[in-house]
């Protein structure tokens, strides 16, 4: 019997994509074996994390890379990793953030309902200019001398929301942020495709980028991609591996953590409620690798094969008119 008969929950037809409310999109079987595969065997959990960094820093072009439970989960990881540095005592802290650098500058039109990951964080979030080309008046958004304007010594990090008509430039954003030291992090959760907007955020200079797994990349749903600085994404894992551990005994995979940088080990970190297993890691990485050698063409006439076949059974109702663009 099927474990969804034995729920008594039926299986929806889902037309509107990868989204987490419909639970996600189908993945290929290449990646549910992969995920099978990883749940018959044990594993030591951050050198699984070290060597799917490996995978994710070759295909983002980044210094590092590490499997997250999401695009959210990335973002907390992320900017919890700005505000505490590679410091055990800030992380144990946390959301506690009194005397660390505890504000994350954001455009105004960036403000989204995701950014509650960051604000879990304990920062406290500055917005800045005003969206004013969406009230019908106006033509201008924030601009980059104005993020410029608001960073003092207590900004952790600028958070900068992904899409193509995000203002102000990234590269803009990005310049005005290290002329002052501060990192840049990316929310690229759902800028895929194009394959190549895998490597852009960070070839444009992003200190870290988190997209979701479970979106076009094709992996579980419950996973993602940070990616970035080798020693962001080093406290953003020490923040979230597992920490019940001897420091004398403890020896974590060098490229992820360098111990000998470490006054001792961090407790559970804010971001170990985010919790990754290995068949989230094993079918991410296989889901990665699955998406970067498909060719763009191949995927698009995948999708409009089933535009047309779904096309095909609607303008079979009565009065139904029904057009494919695109
Ligand atoms: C989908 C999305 C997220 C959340 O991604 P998860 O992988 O579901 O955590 C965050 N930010 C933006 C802009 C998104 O589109």
């Amino acid at each position: 019997m099927s474990i969804f008969d034995l729920l008594g929950v039926k299986p929806i037809i889902n037309a509107a994509g990868p989204v987490t409310r419909l639970s996600g999109a189908l993945m290929s079987e290449e990646v549910t074996e992969a995920m099978a595969e990883a749940a018959q065997a044990c594993y030591d959990i951050a050198e699984l994390q070290a060597a799917a960094g490996r995978v994710i820093a070759e295909v983002t072009g980044a210094e590092s890379g590490y499997v997250t439970s999401g695009a959210s989960a990335g973002l907390l990881l992320g900017v919890a990793a700005c505000v505490t540095g590679l410091n055990p005592g800030a992380m144990n802290r946390l959301p506690d953030t009194r005397g660390m650098k505890n504000q994350v500058i954001m455009p105004r039109s960036h403000r989204n309902f995701y950014d509650h990951a960051i604000r879990s964080v304990g920062i406290e979030l500055v917005e800045v200019g005003i969206s004013d080309r969406y009230s019908g008046a106006g033509v201008r958004d924030t601009e980059a001398w104005e993020i410029a304007d608001a960073i003092t010594d207590r900004t952790a990090a600028i958070a900068y929301v992904a899409n193509s008509n995000s203002r102000p430039p990234l590269v803009d954003v990005v310049r005005v942020a290290h002329e002052r030291g501060v990192p840049v992090v990316v929310d690229a959760a759902g800028q895929l495709p194009p394959v190549s907007n895998l490597r852009k955020f960070i070839a444009e200079g992003a200190d870290l980028v988190c997209f979701s797994g479970g979106k076009a990349i094709g992996g579980p749903q419950g996973s993602g991609v940070l990616c970035g600085r080798q020693d962001l994404i080093s406290g953003a894992a020490l923040q979230h591996l597992d920490q019940d551990v001897l420091f004398e005994l403890w020896s974590p995979p060098k490229s992820l953590i360098d111990k000998s940088k470490l006054p001792g080990a961090p407790q559970h970190g804010i971001g170990r409620p985010c919790k990754v297993g290995k068949e989230q890691i094993a079918g991410l990485v296989t889901a990665l690798k699955r998406f970067v050698e498909a060719d763009e063409d191949s995927r698009r006439e995948g999708w409009m094969a089933k535009v047309k076949e779904m096309a095909g059974g609607l303008s079979a109702i009565d009065g139904a008119e029904v057009t494919v663009s695109g």
